[in-house]
């Protein structure tokens, strides 16, 4: 989806004007797009209607740049349909504040679990989690395995008692230890069905829940929207995390299910790794789906480990491309200890278009190749990479123990690295989109 929405932007943004045809063609092409994403067949037409409308509505023609116009009103109206504003969790104003997780079996419940504990875990709050899947074989000694990897504590009765009664004495065991949130693993089925659905409300009669958590599979994409639908219906909802969107491209699930169900996404998960978990932002997603990249979500990651100071500098640079070897080398080294590489490649503008470039690829035996290269240099040569010449190159390759050719690979990839962002920029204007960006 990203992909193609890039090209059709691309088109717009090359051309000085848009005409209302333009914005016509345009439209139909985001309309396919939406729909390879899965997204619901309704759910697109309303979407370009309204998009449709805003465009010619608004003064295309005369503005500065036409495309920006439309990017920003797809961009809002993508905001808007999935759901605006971040959505937050629930507390309860009597703690502890009960979470039940209910989905499909794989969806990602038990994982899912584990991370939100973390999540909140950092938020300086005490998380009990509380194994309620009997039926599938070592579900609890797996969220035991994760409780044991964060130090949060799991409550079990083994596999003999009812999940109604574990977590009775689940609710119980959090007040007598003064845990101030409860999550609540649960059985999942392969498909919706009866029994569940009786057992996942006998719970919620029990434990009262200030949220009922639907975990779904972000791959399934028009199904997720269908199984989200029928646990709405069964359990009244108040949230769902989208898992898997690590995995694949289509956006679809997330455009969809609140657009269908009304109920707001509150977190995306995107990857088996305990803190691949975030809240959902959906401005930012919209952003993301536009392929400018995630670079907020990416600056938050970034504040967790990196000063707040450096952190702006860093979106400062990468905005006005005003950018050298040695904040490369300082990003790299960042970015090795945030995560993933894949990932987080994917939240930096114009990334995601750059490691299809098959000389993009970037691994993180690689980036240490790259760290004794970018050493080798002087400090002139980082900041402006423009003087190194033949000579400079073979004294810098010797230096880092590569060869000619990794060096100048290397510059290469930094010299295109630095056309994209200005490309970037340049799209974005010197303070952002309009209303874009915050
Ligand atoms: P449950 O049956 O709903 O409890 O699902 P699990 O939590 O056991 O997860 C099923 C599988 O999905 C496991 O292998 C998880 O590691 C994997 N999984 C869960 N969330 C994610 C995610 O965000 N990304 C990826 N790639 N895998 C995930
Ligand atoms: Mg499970």
């Amino acid at each position: 989806l990203a992909n193609r929405l890039q090209n059709v932007f691309g088109k717009l943004k090359g051309k000085g004007k848009v005409s209302e045809e333009d914005v016509g063609e345009a439209m139909r092409e985001v309309r396919l797009a939406l729909l390879e994403a899965d997204v619901n067949f309704k759910v697109v037409k309303e979407f370009i209607a309204k998009v449709k409308e805003q465009a010619v509505g608004q003064d295309v023609l005369k503005s500065f740049t036409p495309g920006m116009v439309v990017i920003d009103i797809v961009n809002k109206e993508l905001t808007n349909l999935m759901g605006g504003t971040q959505s937050k969790l629930a507390k309860s104003n009597r703690p502890p504040t009960v979470i039940m997780m209910v989905g499909l079996q794989g969806a990602g419940k038990t994982t899912t679990t584990g991370k939100l504990a973390k999540l909140l875990q950092k938020q300086n709050h005490r998380p009990l989690l509380v194994a309620g899947d009997i039926y599938r074989p070592a579900a609890i000694k797996q969220l035991e395995v994760l409780g044991e990897q964060i130090k949060v504590p799991v409550f079990s009765m083994g596999d003999k008692t009812s999940p109604v009664e574990i977590a009775r004495s689940g609710m119980q065991h959090a007040k007598d230890n003064g845990h101030d949130y409860v999550i609540i693993d649960t059985a999942g089925r392969l498909h919706i069905d009866e029994s569940l659905m009786d057992e996942l409300k006998q719970i919620r009669e029990v434990v009262k829940p200030d949220e009922v958590l639907l975990v779904v599979d972000a791959m399934t994409g028009q199904d997720a929207v269908n199984v989200a639908e029928s646990f709405h219906q069964q359990m009244e909802l108040t949230g769902v995390v989208l898992t898997k969107l690590d995995g694949d491209t289509r956006g679809g699930a997330a455009l969809s299910v609140k657009a269908v169900t009304g109920c707001p996404i509150k977190f995306a998960a995107m990857g088996e790794k305990i803190d691949a978990l975030e809240p959902f932002h959906p401005d930012r997603m919209a952003s993301r789906i536009l392929g400018m990249g995630d670079v907020l979500t990416l600056i938050e990651k970034a504040q967790a480990g990196i000063d707040q100071d450096q952190a702006l500098e860093m979106q400062r640079k990468m905005r006005t491309a005003e950018f050298t070897f040695e904040d490369f080398l300082q990003q790299m080294e960042q970015v090795k200890q945030l995560g993933p590489l894949d990932q987080l490649m994917d939240m930096l503008p114009g990334m995601n278009k750059m490691k299809g470039m098959e000389n993009m690829k970037v691994d993180d035996k690689q980036l240490g190749h790259i760290e004794a290269i970018i050493k080798s240099m002087t400090k002139d040569e980082k900041i402006k990479p423009e003087m190194i010449n033949a000579s400079r190159r073979k004294r810098i390759a010797n230096g880092s123990g590569r060869t000619v050719q990794e060096v100048n690979k290397l510059i290469k990839q930094f010299e295109e690295m630095r056309k994209m962002m200005k490309q970037f920029s340049g799209m974005m204007g010197p303070k952002g989109p309009k209303g874009g960006m915050k």
